[in-house]
């Protein structure tokens, strides 16, 4: 077994208490565990809720907690990029709960996919590599603020909810992790014309972190257009909140 395919297994009781206790699923939540791996939250979410999806790609695995848990599990043998996260909604008529433990080498696309999503998503709860969850949740002016900061804000409010250290897990990571609570927004916090734009304009501020903003931008608008944006032209990306990079994104087009 060991390492392929991200393969650390939960394995701490105490880690996995915390996780159900922040996760709180009822009944009729419609759940949905990403990576159940050997199924040590798996279990246990069975406890509460009266049917539980999941989406695991190692077949060995998909095939052994299926037949372990029967028809309560319905357990997709697929890749959680590829799944169709709004089709299961639909067939449920209710937005997910999304739960995982997840390889962190998927963080960022499996997000991505969600995000894309998010109109289907009730929450979702995940473990992720400690560094990045800090990004993820990082405000501007903060050393870890950055590009998954800017992009997470239009779509979700992250809270990092406890950190988890290495050896809670079979085989232990290299890095330490922590569990993330993610409350989708249901009303964009900030206008926003068009989100290529915005995706594009903050990866290129992004690109360039130490320079300045009218450095960056030189091509696309001038210092009173950055102005009337709220931004001082000597500003660095990083001290500019998600809504700067909006408004800039309808007047400047990097595309
Ligand atoms: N949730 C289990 C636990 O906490 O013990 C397993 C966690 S392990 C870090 C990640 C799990 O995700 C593994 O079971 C692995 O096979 C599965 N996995 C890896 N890549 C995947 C993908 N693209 N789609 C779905 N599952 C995947």
């Amino acid at each position: 077994m060991g390492r392929r395919l991200g393969q650390h297994f939960l394995t701490d009781r105490q880690a996995l208490r915390h996780i159900l206790d922040a996760v709180a699923p009822s009944r009729d939540d419609c759940l949905l565990e990403i990576g159940p791996g050997r199924g040590a939250l798996t279990t246990h979410l069975l406890g509460h809720v009266a049917r539980l999806d999941a989406v695991e790609l190692d077949q060995a695995l998909a095939r052994t907690l299926q037949e372990r848990f029967g028809s309560r599990l319905c357990c997709h043998n697929t890749d959680c990029l590829t799944f169709d996260y709004v089709a299961l909604s639909r067939a449920y008529g209710r937005p997910l709960r999304i739960v995982g433990n997840l390889p962190y080498y998927l963080s960022s696309p499996l997000l991505f996919r969600l995000y894309g999503q998010i109109d289907h998503i009730e929450d979702i709860h995940v473990m992720l590599q400690r560094d990045f969850a800090e990004r993820l949740a990082a405000q501007p002016g903060s050393r870890q603020y950055g590009r998954l900061s800017v992009m997470s804000a239009p779509c979700v409010q992250a809270h990092i909810l406890f950190h988890v250290p290495p050896r809670s897990f079979a085989p232990p990571p290299k890095v330490a992790s922590s569990f993330v609570r993610l409350i989708p927004l249901r009303c964009p916090p900030f206008p926003m014309d068009d989100p290529q734009r915005y995706a594009a304009v903050v990866a290129r501020a992004f690109q360039q972190r130490r320079k300045t903003m009218r450095h960056t931008f030189k091509a696309f608008v001038d210092v009173d257009q950055l102005r009337a944006c709220g931004i001082e032209p000597t500003q660095r990306p990083e001290e500019l909140p998600p809504e700067a990079f909006a408004r800039l994104a309808n007047v400047a087009d990097p595309l």
